[in-house]
């Protein structure tokens, strides 16, 4: 059947808003990614029948199908050229005692808002902040500055409905017989090939699954590749009374690294690095001689850890803020460190962003720091890095004049083989998308990649959803990037 058939049909069939029209389609073909892929269809659904009769057309025509939510995810895994389903119009939210059940189209700020009235909080923070919905945190397994005490978003998550590909509105671990299937699937993994860190996003975490009760977590991190979610129940946590934020400013970054290494001992809710090009575009003059900046957050045992701090550092800098309006204040200038990133790097030495999420073990910081500067040395690129440093997660931002998209390939290849030979991942908190699916395969080993690949077709036999993302058959790191 022709497109042009199947849109006609969508509309007549469906009871809820589908586009086609130009102006709709270049604005689904983005996210806040490097890339862009044109959406034949964008389709709004109102309802779980809406998307229900979606899946139907889909399977009897064999049209691919993305979900997605408020697009902030950075390596372009809510892209797709079939079917776009927008899935903002599931915001119900109910809170309970100490979890909340949530549609996948609430956004983070309105839940953060409605547990607040309440004193609670869901503990996962991306910096992107309000904007990004709950759907698309669970797909990508989102974190946060403090998920290095609270975890990432598999680590709070107690329940979630999503439809199959075929239509079947599915609870987990609720159903007994799924959640038996991906249990014994999750079973025979290879473990010493899942990566040593404290955070991942990439692949399909069947590490997480130690029982039946577990069987959700398959779908916490699988980019919109096996079901459309419908909501979740999230676990919640009373907010902190108190917390105090230090900002450290250290002249060399080793220093950082060693006294973060001294603070992962003390309880601190969050430790953020900041290197000297990103720091020089806060609102804030910081002097210049510093190259690097830590933030430390304490939200319990705030005396004990204050005092071994002011102990125990070796930064030329300390700034100490106790006040709600002060810590705001610093953890949005942390939060915006993308934004100041890009503030640093001149148009047409911009490098799309594919390195960008790696994680290793702590212990390997330094080896870290070490292949990043490798790569700016072989390659004549300059980094500019931030991010989790608690977690061993650092955020790379490349800058170099036109480079090629055969170097920029290079590149990934060296630094991600680089990563997994140091029990790293590619990815600590964004996912794999069109940026690093090909690598999956590599993170992985050849045992655990077949497993995944019979996760994807118990539950998407077809391949409809969101293909291409995690289980790869091409490189899609360098295709359709937009203006590039
Ligand atoms: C400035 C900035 C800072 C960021 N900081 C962080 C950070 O600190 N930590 C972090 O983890 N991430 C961060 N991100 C990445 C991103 O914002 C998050 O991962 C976010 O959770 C994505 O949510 P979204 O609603 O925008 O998803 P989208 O971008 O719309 O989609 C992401 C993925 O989720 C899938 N998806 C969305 N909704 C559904 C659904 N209902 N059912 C099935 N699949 C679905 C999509 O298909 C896609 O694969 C940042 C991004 C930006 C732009």
């Amino acid at each position: 059947m022709k497109i042009s058939q199947v849109r006609k049909l969508l509309k007549n069939k469906l009871a809820c808003d589908v586009f086609w029209d130009s102006q709709t389609i270049q604005y689904y073909s983005v996210d806040s990614s490097s890339y862009q892929i044109l959406p034949k269809i964008v389709v709004i659904p109102n309802s779980t029948a809406d998307i229900e009769e979606t899946l139907r057309i889909c399977r009897k025509y064999k049209i691919p199908i993305v979900p997605r939510g408020a697009a902030s995810g950075l390596v372009g895994s809510a892209l797709g050229s079939g079917i776009i389903l927008d899935m903002k119009k599931f915001d119900s939210l109910k809170i309970s005692k100490d979890f909340v059940t949530v549609g996948a189209g609430v956004t983070k700020g309105r839940l953060d808002a409605e547990l607040k009235k309440a004193g609670m909080f869901f503990p996962p923070d991306p910096s992107v902040g309000p904007y990004c919905s709950i759907g698309g945190m669970i797909a990508n397994n989102a974190s946060g500055s403090h998920s290095l005490k609270y975890g990432s978003v598999i680590d709070n998550i107690k329940e979630i409905s999503f439809l199959t590909v075929k239509g079947d509105l599915v609870k987990l671990p609720k159903d007994k017989k799924l959640a038996k299937r991906i249990f014994q699937i999750a079973k025979q993994i290879q473990k010493n090939k899942f990566p040593n860190v404290s955070k991942n996003s990439s692949g399909y975490r069947l590490d997480k699954i130690q029982s039946p009760a577990d069987s959700h977590k398959v779908l916490v991190g699988s980019e919109g590749t096996l079901g459309v979610l419908i909501s979740a129940k999230l676990a919640i946590k009373k907010i902190p009374d108190k917390k105090k934020l230090f900002v450290l400013g250290y002249t060399h970054t080793k220093d950082a690294i060693f006294d973060c290494r001294q603070y992962l001992r003390v309880d601190s809710s969050a430790i953020e690095f900041v290197d000297k090009s990103t720091a020089s575009k806060f609102p804030h003059r910081l002097a210049k001689d510093l190259s690097c900046l830590l933030f430390i957050e304490f939200d319990s045992k705030i005396n004990k850890s204050s005092k071994f701090l002011k102990k125990n550092n070796h930064a030329k800098l300390v700034l100490e803020f106790d006040s709600k309006e002060d810590i705001a204040k610093w953890w949005r200038y942390r939060d915006s460190a993308l934004f100041y990133s890009i503030k640093t790097v001149k148009k047409d030495y911009k490098v799309p962003h594919v390195i960008e999420d790696a994680v290793v073990p702590v212990d390997k910081l330094e080896t870290l720091f070490f292949i990043i500067q490798t790569i700016d040395k072989i390659f004549k690129t300059k980094s500019i890095v931030y991010g989790h440093i608690g977690n061993g997660n650092l955020h790379v931002r490349l800058a170099a004049k036109n480079l090629k998209k055969g170097l920029i390939k290079k590149i990934a290849r060296d630094y991600f083989s680089q990563i997994i030979s140091h029990g790293g991942s590619i990815s600590g908190e964004h996912g794999d998308g069109l940026a690093r699916s090909e690598f999956v395969k590599q993170q992985y080993g050849e045992k655990n990649y077949q497993l995944f690949k019979r996760v994807k077709s118990t539950l998407d036999s077809q391949n409809l959803m969101n293909p291409s993302k995690i289980i790869s058959t091409k490189s899609t790191i360098t295709a359709n990037l937009k203006n590039y």
